[in-house]
């Protein structure tokens, strides 16, 4: 018996990606006030209370999308009422980051 082993042509496997990119979408109506930078759903803001117009509190270094919660640390409940731009780096008012839709009329 050989010992001689059939070298069979390797097929690598295709591995394909599926992971969709619909998570980094921009968020509709939602933009920058100062740059009219688009935040998207990966973007992330942290409880930092540093250089922030926020009063003091005791920050809670929680990190996530401050538009899912309208502003509202998970962490620990603070209600952020200025939101920083992670493009141009000021501060503006959480709700002036909402895009005013004319009504149809
Ligand atoms: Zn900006
Ligand atoms: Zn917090």
């Amino acid at each position: 018996m050989s010992l001689q082993l059939l070298k069979e042509r390797e097929v690598p496997e295709q591995i394909v990606d599926e992971r969709s990119e619909d998570e980094d979408e921009a968020l509709q109506g939602i933009r920058c006030p100062r740059c009219s930078w688009r935040p998207s759903a990966s973007s992330r803001w942290t409880c930092l209370w540093l250089d922030t117009p926020e009063p003091y509190f005791d920050a809670c270094g929680t990190v996530w999308n401050t538009f899912t919660t309208r502003g509202r640390c998970p962490g620990c409940s603070h209600q952020w009422v200025y939101t920083s731009c992670l493009r141009c780096d000021q501060w503006s008012l959480h709700n002036d980051w909402y895009e005013r839709t004319p009504r149809p009329q």
